[in-house]
């Protein structure tokens, strides 16, 4: 249905897609993850030409989006788009919003458009909303109706982008709940997500973003449960860190610290979780690392954090000789034939 070759977009300060390559069949519902900022939206916004690509295919049913021979509107038609900010038009009610693009664009009678709409107000549980205007209704409904609008061209294909991330949480399961009823009712769908129980349960494939291109994809179960890369892995458990690797000798130990705490706080980590952490940190260099490694000796040391479930990880790395194991009590430890330390510390 889509075939992606080679997609590149660049801004003057950026360039979020490099080289995303990808074929999407019909019936596809495809999960769209990855941290913030690697390009996710910019990626919808160039499939249905919101924004121009700087390079690179993209064929729908065979047509290329980029020649001059393609009706752009037509392809937008069969690619319908559900914003995070919902987009309605606010000086129209809910029924007027639904009914404007079908009667403009698509040329249906006033009573066809009205018929239209009234069902999909059904479909998604807001009947009683047609003569409300946007700003009377809450985020989620706000979303449903917006969902409805998109509905009423009759799309081909719907691109979500992050459509529950503007929702108080509690209304983000009925937005949720009325694409989980189109992706069963078989139709193709990609949804950039934060989501991930959600993107695990209505996606039978899941794109993985990252680095520019499609870092890694595969069916839920490959992604959540056995993802191949260490990028994927991290991204899927939450975590998140620091990482460092210096010598002795040019090391700024103050500023490094100032670091770690900088990092606590973006986290929102407990006082208690982060006093055990900069203490942890500090015995392990200052009793450990500090006396045990030469001057000029690469340590590398990093901490991963959870935030699903407050842990984190503490680790150093570097060649040298073996420690003594009353250096190392309370601590792993491990010693390899490359002569290089690890001493590993797991906080919760
Ligand atoms: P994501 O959806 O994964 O959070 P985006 O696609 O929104 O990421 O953005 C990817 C990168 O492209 C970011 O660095 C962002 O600042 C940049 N970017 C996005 N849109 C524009 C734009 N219109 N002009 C300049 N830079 C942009």
């Amino acid at each position: 249905m889509i075939e992606i070759q080679h997609l590149k977009k660049e801004y003057a300060n950026a360039t979020p897609l490099k080289d995303v390559c990808a074929t999407i069949h019909k019936g596809d519902v495809i999960s769209i993850i990855g941290p913030s900022g690697v390009g996710k939206s910019t990626f919808l916004r160039c499939l249905n030409r919101l924004e121009k690509p700087s390079s690179g295919t993209i064929l729908v049913d065979g047509v290329d989006m980029g020649s001059k021979e393609c009706d752009l509107n037509k392809m937008r038609q069969k690619m319908g788009m559900v914003f995070q900010n919902f987009n309605l038009f606010h000086h129209m009610n809910v029924i007027e919003n639904i009914m404007y693009a079908p009667k403009k664009i698509l040329s249906l009678s006033e009573e066809e458009a009205y018929r239209r709409a009234i069902k999909l107000l059904r479909i998604v549980g807001l009947e009683e909303k047609a003569l409300n205007y946007p700003d009377e209704l809450s985020g989620g409904q706000k979303q449903r109706i917006a969902i409805a609008r998109t509905l009423a061209m009759e799309p081909e294909i719907i691109l979500f982008d992050e459509p529950t991330s503007a929702l108080d949480p509690t209304m983000v399961q009925e937005v949720l709940a009325v694409i989980q009823q189109l992706a069963k009712e078989g139709m193709t769908m990609l949804i950039v997500t934060h989501e991930m129980h959600f993107a695990r349960t209505v996606s039978n494939r899941i794109f993985y973003l990252d680095e520019g291109v499609i870092y890694e994809q595969g069916s839920p179960e490959e992604i959540f449960e056995h993802p191949k890369k260490e990028k994927t892995r991290r991204f899927i458990h939450g975590l998140d860190g620091i990482r460092k690797d210096f010598t002795r000798n040019t090391f700024d130990y103050l500023g490094f610290m100032s670091e770690i705490h900088e990092f606590a706080l973006q986290k929102r980590m407990t006082p208690a979780f982060v006093q055990e952490m900069e203490r942890s940190i500090e015995k392990m260099y200052l009793h450990i690392v500090l006396p045990e490694s030469e001057e000029e000796t690469i340590v590398h040391f990093s901490f991963d954090y959870s935030e699903r479930n407050p842990c984190g990880d503490i680790r150093f790395v570097w060649i040298g000789n073996p420690l003594k194991e009353e250096q190392v009590e309370g601590l792993k430890y491990t010693y390899n034939d490359s002569k290089e330390n690890e001493i590993f510390l797991e906080i919760k």
